[in-house]
């Protein structure tokens, strides 16, 4: 395959910046650059150690003092040889690097994005759904988030999915024959077994498929609006919540005109706070501020409302219009200043949504708030390092398309249809399992999935 070289670190400053090279071509094209202390040639050293010296350009000048890493393959990320230049982390240093790699254009051409991982998956080192969590490791912003996409890249998933397309192998092996020796086979004893292993693959593609909630959620976070009237302390609390465990802050101004989320980690549960920006500017009443309309867009897209009131006054009349306005199932009362005498009593105000009891100013609660959470979102006990949690959108899916196409063979078996017309659902269940997996797909698919990884990974 062609030699590709991308950077392989962020480009900013930093103390290092790594450039990666692979392909048939990569211990040469680098050999030509580098000046090894010792002055030995890249052919002549061991693999899998790293070596120490500088890096010219085709002119001749030095352009860096650099760490080469050699290892040759098919021990490597991708099963190539695979080179890779630690240089300073500076984003001119790096660039000249590349650029006097690049130089060699007949032997060397810029990775596209992804392509390192795509050439792992090409050459056999990983499956598909491992190549995928890759980029959710690199995505990441959470431990549990991490954890997941660690397990995925150790091939739990792969290998669930490996057993239920196995089981469903020996059904239609065991319909060839009853096809191919109608004289040796009783007809309902097959119809029976076929309807047993359906069912029992049925079951297991289900149980993934409730997996998935959770995952999404570890995955891509809990949409969340924070709601009041003003100086209940909804930014108090935001500020509680970007302050705990020094969350990853993230601005990220949004695609419609004026959202802006926050991006934060609540005892390890990912919060995507939206709307921000009506929470920041005070005084004016939210709702009117931000349109009644776009008010009840935003709590009607919001996987969780937190309703802000506050105990150490009488409920208002906008207090009531927003307990009245908020989607019960989908949100929590928040009763804040709870270190100030309280007006609210929660036992004789049914509010018929979780109550918790805070001090956004002396972060009180936050405890509380995420065990609420906790409960709400994520469905009984999981174990983020031991369980196939599904989080892949393209995953659910095809899962979920299986389970359609499971249930249809299932009342065709009750119909009593021969089992050889079964076959057909078998076989189209099979190539959608292999679709996650990867055993069975088409090159276009491939590429869009690697187009969204980054440049050098
Ligand atoms: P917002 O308008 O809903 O965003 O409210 P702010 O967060 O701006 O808070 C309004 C006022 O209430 C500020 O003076 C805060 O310091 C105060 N405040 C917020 N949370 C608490 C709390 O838990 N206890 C007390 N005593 N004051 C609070």
């Amino acid at each position: 395959m062609e030699t590709i070289a991308a950077v392989s670190t962020a480009l900013g400053e930093s103390g290092i910046g790594i450039i990666r090279i692979s392909g048939d071509e990569a211990i040469d094209v680098v050999d030509k650059l580098f000046m090894h202390i010792k002055e030995k040639s890249l052919h002549e050293l061991d693999s899998h150690k790293i070596y120490y010296g500088k890096i010219k350009n085709h002119e001749g000048n030095v352009i860096d003092e650099v760490l080469v890493s050699l290892m040759r393959g098919p021990n490597t990320y991708t099963r190539e040889d695979v080179v890779e230049i630690n240089c300073h982390g500076g984003r001119q240093a790096i660039m000249n690097v590349l650029e006097a790699v690049l130089a060699d254009h007949q032997r060397v051409r810029l990775a596209e994005a992804g392509e390192f991982t795509k050439r792992a998956f090409l050459n056999g080192r990983i499956d598909l759904a491992q190549a995928e969590s890759v980029i959710d490791i690199i995505r990441s912003q959470t431990d549990s988030s991490l954890r997941m996409s660690l397990g995925q890249l150790q091939g739990r998933l792969s290998k669930e999915i490996n057993k239920i397309n196995g089981q469903l192998l020996n059904l239609q092996a065991k319909i060839a024959v009853d096809v191919d020796y109608p004289e040796y086979e009783d007809k309902n004893k097959t119809l029976s077994s076929v309807n047993k292993t359906l069912n029992l693959v049925y079951n297991e593609v289900e149980e993934l498929l409730s997996s998935a909630k959770t995952g999404r959620i570890i995955k891509e976070g809990i949409k969340t609006v924070i709601v009041g009237r003003p100086n209940v302390g909804k930014s108090s609390l935001l500020n509680m919540l970007l302050g705990e465990e020094r969350a990853i802050v993230t601005e990220i101004p949004g695609t419609t005109r004026d959202t802006v989320e926050e991006s934060l980690n609540l005892a390890g549960i990912p919060l995507n706070i939206i709307d921000t920006a009506g929470i920041r500017e005070d005084t004016e009443d939210p709702v009117e501020k931000i349109g009644v309309e776009r008010s009840k867009k935003a709590l009607s897209s919001a996987d969780l409302v937190l309703l802000v009131l506050d105990s150490s006054q009488e409920l208002s009349i906008e207090d009531n219009n927003l307990i009245e306005l908020v989607p019960k199932e989908r949100s929590i009362v928040v009763l804040n200043k709870t270190d100030l005498d309280a007006k609210i009593d929660d036992k004789t105000y049914n509010f018929d949504m979780p109550v918790v009891w805070i001090s956004a100013l002396y972060h009180k609660g936050i405890e509380e708030l995420a065990s609420i959470v906790k409960d709400r979102f994520l469905s009984g006990e999981f174990d983020v390092v031991n369980d196939v949690i599904v989080s892949n959108v393209r995953h659910i899916s095809l899962l979920r398309e299986v389970k359609d196409i499971l249930k249809q063979a299932l009342e065709t078996v009750n119909v009593g249809f021969p089992a050889d017309i079964i076959n057909i659902d078998i076989e189209s269940c099979r190539q959608k399992l292999g679709q996650i997996t990867g055993n069975s797909v088409e090159e276009d698919l491939i590429d869009h999935i690697f187009k969204n990884f980054c440049l050098g990974k």
